[in-house]
């Protein structure tokens, strides 16, 4: 799932604090899955927001609203923001672009999106994917070099491991755990094959993606 985190009060008031009647938008889905973006996080924000302006003397109504996804249209069309001059997503980036592309009102990120991850425990999110287009988890035993290996490389280790840690921060080295499920799965020849750098374009290129105009390759 899309994994976010809320941005600190003082940015989100920066950006709607000019306006009268904002409307707060939560999202059902990795947002609210991601403690960030549902129902009781929507009321916290209206509540911490509320109490942020009313400090600096802004005078702004804060309402809430919730969508089941908003990186959808089908969704969108339900939310009735008639009356409000303003929008603060509580969406992935996604969700803030597309509620954006829909409204004649400006539209504003309550969250930072994080990476897209996997969850590790209660509140607790692994970093998985970044998304790039070209994926090479078949040859890394599911580890993602581009997202879990600090500096993206793609045929690792560099030589700033030491004991397993990488050199960057408190993180295991990716690629020391790349070695080590490779050797569990019996396939430790193949570490150190080569990888071709990859084609970094096709993330840029694939800016849109409609599956039903895939021709069939198989
Ligand atoms: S190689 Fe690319 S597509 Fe595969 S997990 Fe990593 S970032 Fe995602
Ligand atoms: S120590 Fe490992 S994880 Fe850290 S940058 Fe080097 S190869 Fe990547």
């Amino acid at each position: 799932m899309i994994v976010v985190r809320r941005k600190p009060i003082d940015e989100i008031l920066k950006m709607v604090g000019r306006h009268t009647r904002v409307m707060l938008v939560g999202c059902n889905t990795c947002a609210a899955v991601s403690l960030a973006g549902g129902q009781k996080e929507v009321d916290t924000l209206i509540e911490l927001l509320s109490l942020a302006a009313s400090r600096k003397g802004f005078s702004v109504e804060f309402s809430d609203a919730i969508l089941e996804r908003q990186c959808e249209p089908e969704f969108i069309e339900k939310l009735d923001s008639q009356g409000y001059d303003a929008i603060l997503s509580l969406g992935c980036g996604a969700g803030v672009a597309t509620l954006a592309g829909d409204n004649d009102k400006p539209v504003y990120p309550a969250l930072d999106t994080l990476f897209i991850g996997s969850a590790q425990g209660f509140a607790s999110w692994q970093a998985e994917c970044s998304a790039c287009g070209s994926c090479v988890l078949g040859e890394t035993c599911g580890i993602c070099p581009t997202t879990r290996c600090a500096k993206g490389i793609l045929n690792g280790p560099c030589g700033g491991v030491k004991d397993g840690t990488c050199e960057l921060g408190d993180r295991p080295c990716a690629w020391v755990e790349i070695y080590d499920r490779l050797e569990s799965l019996g396939r430790i020849d193949d570490f150190g094959k080569t990888m071709p750098a990859k084609d970094n374009s096709i993330s840029a290129r694939c800016c849109e993606w409609d599956m039903t105009k895939e021709g069939d390759d198989s």
